[in-house]
């Protein structure tokens, strides 16, 4: 009863749907609260607070995410006989629910905390939402990991479908699964943003009007923001490339610099463009390691956290993981 309550708060109030909890407290389901996730000592600021419902290891200047990927919220893409099932709301028809269900994965994401520049510029030719056109594009689908735990895929679609299209399957949080039952978002959504006002942060949980917005990290270093820096400030639009991206020193409200000189996206209406990067900025090869392989992105999570004091070969090691 009360999720119908929920259900018809979220469709009546389409400027803040999450003014509710996810899943009320005391009622069964998954939230923010009981999504599980830990969080090593190495691990730094502020994705050690803020990336949530994730295992986090830092070893070797490297982080390491393992993830199931299930969203601490309601979605009509769990299965009906789940306590986070709530039904597909068509927004008036022109949504509609694709046909696969939410799995739980074992999701592995690795990613140097200090990457290294390709050294180049993304312009205007190399982004157009389609995957496989481009050399320094990111090789897969799960390419980053949201603040709430649940896979960041990259601003394209799969070949031969188009992106803008996807959009009308998402859930209210902007997001849908795979037909694997990966769920995922593929740019600004609520869904971080409420990772972001659970822990008193923002008092917003709309893309655009939230004090600060981070909707989490690809796999190669590049953060995705929303409209606002991380201190609350405006980005400097002439800056930005044609994937909405520039380089520049990540500092918080408090003028802590976090991550020096980083390459960030800003996935904002407002600056143009909503989506997750297309082009990877940052060398590496990003894993797509882990995905429906739960022993696997495990062993290797733990393989990794007792490699701390010796030198890793990130790259190799990957290398290792990719052809495994
Ligand atoms: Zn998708
Ligand atoms: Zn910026």
């Amino acid at each position: 009863m009360h999720r119908l309550l929920v259900l018809a708060s979220l469709w009546a109030c389409t400027t803040s749907i999450t003014d509710e909890p996810f899943v009320d407290e005391g009622e069964p389901g998954r939230d923010l609260d009981d999504c599980g996730g830990t969080v090593e000592d190495d691990v730094p600021e502020p994705v050690a607070s803020w990336l949530r419902c994730a295992d986090l290891v830092a070893a070797g200047g490297t982080l390491a995410v393992n993830s199931t990927s299930l969203p601490p919220h309601l979605s009509p893409y769990y299965a009906e006989t789940d306590d986070n099932y709530v039904a597909f709301d068509d927004r008036g028809g022109d949504w509609w629910q694709n046909p696969n269900t939410i799995a739980s994965q074992d999701l592995l994401l690795r990613f140097d905390l200090e990457p290294v520049a390709k050294g180049l510029t993304t312009t205007a030719d190399m982004v157009d939402g389609s995957a496989g056109t481009h050399d320094e594009e990111y090789r897969g689908e799960f390419q980053g990991v949201g603040l709430d735990g649940t896979a960041l895929f990259t601003g394209v679609a799969a070949p031969g479908d188009d992106i803008a299209e996807e959009e009308y399957t998402f859930d209210l949080y902007e997001g849908h699964p795979t037909n694997l039952g990966v769920y995922h978002h593929h740019g600004a959504n609520p869904a971080a943003l409420a990772a972001l006002e659970h822990l008193g942060e923002v008092g917003s949980t709309v893309p655009g009007e939230a004090e600060i917005e981070l909707y989490g990290v690809m796999c190669d270093g590049t953060f995705v923001l929303g409209c606002p820096e991380l201190d609350g400030s405006a980005p400097d639009e002439a800056e930005l490339d044609a994937q909405n991206g520039h380089v520049g020193d990540l500092v918080d409200r408090d003028g802590t610099t976090l991550f020096a000189g980083r390459y960030h996206v800003h996935a904002c209406a407002a600056l143009g463009r909503t989506y997750t990067p297309e082009i990877q900025y940052y060398e590496g090869q990003c894993l797509e390691a882990g995905v429906g392989d739960g022993a696997r992105a495990r062993d290797d999570l733990e393989r990794f956290g007792q490699k701390h004091a010796q030198t890793l070969c990130v790259r190799c090691e990957q290398c290792r993981l990719q052809s495994a």
